[in-house]
């Protein structure tokens, strides 16, 4: 599942190579990752073929191209989804599931939707060119220029929940997901466990800092990988692995303290943290930590 930092380098690298083109051509291959769109592969192609690409723009983990119409292109990555910019003669990718042929801008080149499992897709967003109605309850992310901090603050202190869960919770801040998340408590030293209400403002402020600091670093690490003409995405790039303190370190030495580290089961995956330096909260109404097991003492 790629993260905020991919979907930027994404991002970014769409708004390099296609912005400004003229779809002047589409095919769809196989009908379901456009199987958001009411009128099928046939009127997706129809009411794409003509438009001119007129940005790249981002929210969270959600991406989409704004259409000189007023509507956009919406791009849901999925699990495997991959967005590629391509010369028409390159050959198809194996898992090519949609092509659009553009003109105007680095002359000659396609926008491939590449997905293996297609859970992704692609669909149109009408009048969706500014913020496309489908994401409207999507909170902004910590990168934006417009995120609120002292907002953040007063929702996460009012909260009962688990740090961890309100960072992943997308409708209070956006594009944290499981692995930044983990990355940033143990920065923080905190245990996503953690009740959102008793933590001070302070330690909220520098959290979101380490937030901050870890989707930066990945994206200064992901910043070389789109020089080429080639748009990639798929949460398993690599760049970021080299980075990592916490997440898929179990039973490796804590960086900080040495102390091997723990993995508990959190919501269907994984959480990474260091018993010494992110001590589990003790607490006896747990009934909101599901899947969550408390963890030993460990002596370093
Ligand atoms: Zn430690």
């Amino acid at each position: 599942m790629p993260e905020l930092p991919e979907v930027e380098v994404v991002r970014a690298g769409l708004e390099r190579h296609v912005v400004g083109a003229t779809i002047v051509a589409v095919e769809v291959l196989h009908p379901r990752p456009v199987r958001r769109h009411p009128t099928g592969a046939a009127g997706f192609a129809a009411e794409l073929t003509g438009r001119r690409l007129v940005g790249a723009r981002r929210r969270g983990k959600y991406l989409w191209l704004p259409l000189d119409s007023g509507d956009a292109v919406m791009a849901h990555l999925g699990m495997s989804g991959q967005l590629l910019v391509q010369r028409p003669t390159a050959p198809y990718e194996r898992h090519l599931r949609i092509r659009m042929v553009l003109e105007g801008s680095d002359d000659g080149t396609e926008l491939r939707f590449v997905d293996q499992r297609m859970f992704g897709g692609l669909s149109v967003s009408a009048g969706g060119a500014e913020l496309p109605p489908e994401i409207g309850h999507i909170a902004r992310d910590p990168l934006d220029p417009l995120f609120d901090d002292a907002e953040l603050v007063r929702r996460v202190r009012r909260s009962s929940s688990g740090i961890k869960r309100i960072l992943l919770n997308q409708s209070v801040v956006s594009g944290v997901g499981n692995i930044y998340a983990d990355e940033a408590l143990w920065r923080a030293r905190l245990h996503g466990e953690r009740p959102g209400n008793r933590l001070t403002a302070t330690q909220v402020r520098e959290l979101l800092g380490h937030v901050r600091d870890v989707m930066n670093d990945a994206l200064a690490q992901g910043g070389t990988s789109f020089d080429a003409l080639y748009v990639n995405v798929n949460g398993e790039s690599g760049y970021f692995d080299r980075s990592l303190h916490a997440y898929g370190r179990e039973d490796e030495p804590c960086e900080r303290c040495g102390t091997p580290m723990r993995r508990v089961a959190f919501m269907n995956r994984s959480s990474y943290f260091c018993p010494a330096c992110q001590p589990v909260p003790r607490r006896r109404a747990a009934a909101r930590s599901v899947g969550t097991t408390p963890a030993a003492p460990t002596t370093g």
